[in-house]
């Protein structure tokens, strides 16, 4: 499995490092399956989506 060409520059990459969501979302998706990413997909239609939307397009009200 390849990493998402976006995880250097994604805000699920930072909340990770700084232990706000769990390496789940990283595993399943970042390193995983980033073609299923709702944040990827978004990005690829060049389409607005929040920094606390989590891969499955969830919103997290405590991400800041
Ligand atoms: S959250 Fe989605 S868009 Fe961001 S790095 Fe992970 S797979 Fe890529």
């Amino acid at each position: 499995m390849s990493v998402c060409k976006w995880y250097s520059v994604c805000p699920m990459k930072f909340f990770y490092e700084q232990g706000k969501i769990e390496k789940f979302w990283i595993e399943k998706y970042c390193w995983g399956d980033w073609k299923k990413c709702v944040r990827y997909k978004l990005e690829e239609k060049g389409e607005y989506h929040p920094d606390n939307m989590l891969p499955d397009g969830s919103i997290d009200e405590n991400l800041s």
